[in-house]
């Protein structure tokens, strides 16, 4: 018997499986999971490895083959941690368990730790004095100016001498030489930091002191509990959380803080930030691989107690994990888009049942998934139905827009919307405006016979950038604009402006000299540029922010007592058993915009589709009322979380090809029993980077029987003849890829 081992998966040389023979003594031990110890390279280096696979034969000499030396005795690690995580990911979502091993093991850094140079004082001060002495008779003022620093501070940072005291090299290596002070040396970990705000010391309402003695009972008994707060926009959850944190942090045990890669703004930060200084640090996907393996190897060490960020921060090697966060629990970015699929709220869970930690949710907006286990007891709910300054919810109007066109309004403006922007900005209030549009901006289409330049590689229009390059979003493909139309020779080719920058047009036709702010893809490409324009208009310095779905997520910005949804259906129009959901948390979210501060805000929804019930229950802030419609419509059509749903998602060169092996999968499935599939089917978008894609949709009311198919599926695969052609899996689908 021989078994691949996994040497390092944190470095990405010794990333893929090196096959051991499985001596005779240590047959039957050893299982796919074991940690072993094993020889490596020329000089037989004892390391430690896990085992990723068992195999009969290998595919080169046996004789070349070395042996295992044996099992890893011990504690369970954090190392151990990840392992047994990985292995739960593999199993739930599918894949290989190198793949999951890779989603969880921080990559190590390649770059060397930041150095930090200090000076040292090594002569007394009698001597230094003298030094300084001679250097002043000698006129050498840098020298004399070191000297007296460093007669006053026995150790000086190398980045005052160059900066605060101006001093060359060549006079502080004069210094060493004399035997004056010398360099010490020591390695530092990069550690991001966020801006301080002021605190502000609020004491906790009776409801916010309800939950978090009843949540921090849980977290002192170490009773892995799992507890979902649905809480309106601004009724205190943040609050909630940075008691339960420091609870936490003082039983000396550890916080992971989840919140969206979206949210990950200055705002929630600065409240962590100042609350727990340098005991808290973060991950984001803007850090460099250095920066963020720093921060594991800090939470190793005990440097810090608190880590935010977005899924991967789950996987923070913490010594004794405590409290597992999770805001703004229903953001669909808290589940992967590449293989292993999986769901952050899922693997938080099991992490807090392996560790003993408690795991809290938050939101305004509650998944369907998550809401459902609350109301059938599995996991428990607290409400917080008020906001916690005191201030009402924002009244809420809904401008059906089928009607203003037909009183003869063809604006994107209706008339209610526009009273209260002029209102807003005449008592010098500020105004958001929405639109929910992904849509393919800066598409480039023919005026004459309507044909639209797509990439040669995928099924997606390509994009106008710079006035003359297109350029794929998916591949990554670059040509240069055609003079002509490629169809019908017109030279009437333009590009369809973001629904964001017509916006912005009209709002500054509307309200000249009014100073306009715009949040979208295009302005938000440049590092470091969302805080800009977020930190901008909350200091006031635009009267009107007009955004994507990135402006709705959290932010606090008191002095907004307008919030327009400019077309409020655009996102219920997707191929998608969310899009319902996906609106209403929208809209809602983007509702709760309003009135932060102590004024009373309005909220106006323009919309084609008034009576839809996600549009009117966002309207009327009722979340209860949206959740009874859309789990009857999910229990009727069989989608999660009444049913479970696998998606097989095969890719090919070859669309024939890839579409027979569908079909083919989908017979094997039929033939080994009665299971509910669905299609296959073209993917929504057919063609990516010059593969096809086909879908097939497997629903049953167990996850087992869908680990069944997915096993099924595997074998079948393992024995087919793939050529170029892959598969991935996606349980609960969040999209149509
Ligand atoms: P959420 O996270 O639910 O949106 P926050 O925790 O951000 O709510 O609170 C919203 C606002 O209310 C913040 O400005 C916060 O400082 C304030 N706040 C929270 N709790 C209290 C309280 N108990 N008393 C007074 N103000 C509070
Ligand atoms: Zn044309
Ligand atoms: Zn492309």
């Amino acid at each position: 018997m021989y078994a691949d081992v996994c040497i390092d998966v944190s470095i990405e040389k010794l990333d893929k499986p090196f096959s051991y023979r499985i001596p005779e003594r240590l047959s039957g031990t050893i299982c796919v999971g074991s940690r072993v110890r094993i020889p490596f390279g020329a000089g037989n280096t004892e390391k430690k490895g896990y085992v990723t696979a068992l195999r009969d034969e290998v595919a080169y000499d046996p004789d070349k083959v070395k042996d295992i030396l044996g099992l890893v005795e011990g504690s369970m690690g954090a190392e151990d941690r990840s392992f047994e995580i990985a292995g739960f990911i593999k199993n739930t979502y599918g894949g290989t368990l190198s793949q999951a091993l890779k989603a969880v093991i921080p990559a190590k850094a390649k770059a060397k730790p930041v150095e930090i140079k200090t000076l040292v004082r090594k002569m007394d001060k009698e001597q230094l004095l003298a030094l300084a002495a001679d250097a002043n008779r000698k006129k050498q003022t840098g020298k004399e100016n070191l000297i007296r620093a460093l007669i006053e501070n026995e150790r000086i940072p190398s980045t005052w001498i160059s900066g605060k005291l101006r001093v060359s090299g060549s006079t502080v290596n004069n210094l060493i030489k004399n035997g004056a002070a010398y360099y010490e040396t020591s390695s530092e970990y990069r550690k991001p930091t966020a801006a301080e705000i002021e605190r502000k010391n609020v004491s906790l309402n009776d409801e916010q002191a309800r939950i978090v003695d009843a949540i921090d009972a849980d977290i002192e008994e170490g009773g892995a509990g799992t507890f979902l707060i649905h809480g309106v926009t601004g009724s205190g959850k943040t609050e909630v959380y940075l008691r339960l944190a420091e609870k936490c942090v003082l039983l000396g045990r550890q916080v992971i803080f989840l919140i969206p890669e979206i949210a990950l703004t200055y705002q929630t930060l600065a409240r962590f930030y100042s609350k727990f200084g340098d005991r808290v640090s973060v991950f984001n996907s803007t850090m460099s691989v250095s920066e963020r393996y720093d921060q594991c190897e800090r939470a190793k060490n005990g440097d810090i107690d608190i880590i935010i960020g977005p899924r991967s921060a789950l996987f923070t090697p913490f010594p004794n994990i405590g409290l597992i966060i999770m805001d703004e629990e229903h953001e669909s970015s808290y589940k992967s888009e590449s293989t292993p699929k999986y769901h952050a709220r899922e693997v938080a869970k099991k992490l807090c049942e392996m560790t003993g930690a408690t795991f809290v949710m938050g939101s305004a907006t509650p998944s369907i998934e998550s809401y459902s286990a609350a109301i059938n007891g599995e996991i428990t709910l607290f409400k917080m139905n008020e906001r916690a300054t005191g201030t009402g919810l924002p009244q809420t109007k809904v401008v059906d827009l089928r009607a203003e066109l037909s009183d003869g309004n063809r604006s994107m403006f209706s008339r209610a919307l526009k009273t209260c922007m002029d209102e807003a900005l005449e008592k010098g209030e500020q105004i958001m405006l929405f639109l929910n549009r992904r849509g393919f901006s800066g598409q480039v289409s023919c005026r004459e016979c309507g044909k639209v330049i797509m990439c040669p590689h995928c099924e997606v229009p390509m994009s106008l950038h710079t006035g003359s390059k297109l350029v794929c979003h998916y591949c990554g493909e670059i040509t240069e604009k055609p003079a002509l139309c490629p169809s019908c020779g017109s030279k009437y080719l333009a590009a369809i402006k973001a629904g964001t920058e017509q916006v912005e047009e009209r709002v500054l036709k509307m309200y000249p000299g009014v100073r306009v702010l715009r949040m979208d893809k295009d302005t938000t490409a440049a590092k470091g540029s969302y805080d800009k324009i977020l930190s901008s208009f909350s200091n006031g310095e635009a009267q009107i922010l007009i955004g994507t779905q990135m402006i709705v997520k959290g932010h606090d910005f008191p002095n907004v007592t307008v919030v327009g949804i400019l077309a409020a259906d655009l996102s219920l129009g997707v191929p998608d058993y969310r899009a319902s959901e996906r609106t209403f948390q929208l809209l809602a979210q983007a509702c709760g915009r309003a009135g932060r501060g102590d004024k009373p805000g309005i909220s106006i929804i323009q919309t084609y589709q008034p009576e839809h019930y996600a549009v009117k229950c966002a309207a009327a802030q009722d979340y209860e009322a949206f959740y009874e419609e859309e789990i009857a419509y999910r229990e009727a059509a069989g989608y999660p979380p009444c049913m479970h749903m696998l998606c097989i998602q095969l890719f090919g060169p070859d669309q024939k090809k890839t579409a027979n092996l569908a079909h083919e999968l989908s017979d094997v499935i039929k033939s080994k029993g009665r299971f509910r599939l669905l299609g296959p089917a073209p993917a929504n978008i057919m063609k990516v980077k010059d593969y096809y894609r086909f879908v097939l949709y497997a629903k049953a009311t167990d996850l087992d029987t869908l680990f069944e198919i997915r096993s099924i599926s595997e074998e079948y695969f393992n024995e087919a003849d793939m050529g170029q052609m892959f598969v991935q899996f996606d349980q609960d689908p969040m999209n149509q890829i």
